[in-house]
């Protein structure tokens, strides 16, 4: 499935990895060609750069809580997040995380934190809101 079906028709959800023809559904070969030439244009956009820029909000490891269970492998849509076989600690791939926080809600050892929204720094930000009581805590 592609990224976006309007805005994104080309692109697979995991960035650098692009869609054309067969590949994607049924179509004939005018569309076929038209879609490679698409996906060869937006492959252009990438390695034509000096550097890429990526996201900020991407999710940060715990090593010390970290069992090394995957579970956040198999959540991870983008495949960003996986576990090193030898240290048995989840490894975030920078470039590929899209900050959804799916992972860091699914780890149940609490070792995954999103930068910048950390449990501590949420309950920071609510105390500084006295928001505290209204939230129950
Ligand atoms: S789900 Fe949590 S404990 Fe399990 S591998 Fe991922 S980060 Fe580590
Ligand atoms: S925040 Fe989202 S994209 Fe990033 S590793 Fe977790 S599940 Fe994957």
């Amino acid at each position: 499935m592609e990224a976006h079906v309007k805005l994104r028709p080309v692109d697979f959800a995991t960035d650098g990895i692009f869609v054309a023809g067969l590949a994607h559904n049924p179509k004939d070969m005018d569309e076929s060609i038209m879609q490679a030439k698409a996906a060869a244009s937006r492959a252009l956009t990438f390695i034509t750069k000096k550097a890429i820029l990526v996201e900020g909000t991407i999710t940060e490891v715990n090593e010390d809580r970290c069992s090394g269970c995957g579970y956040c492998e198999i959540i991870c849509a983008y495949k960003a997040i996986e576990v090193d076989k030898e240290k048995e600690i989840a490894v975030v791939n920078e470039a590929l995380c899209k900050g959804c926080g799916a992972c860091v809600a699914s780890c149940r050892c609490g070792a995954l934190d999103l930068r910048g929204f950390s449990n501590e720094q949420l309950f920071d930000s609510f105390e500084a809101l006295d928001l505290v009581d209204v939230l129950g805590e």
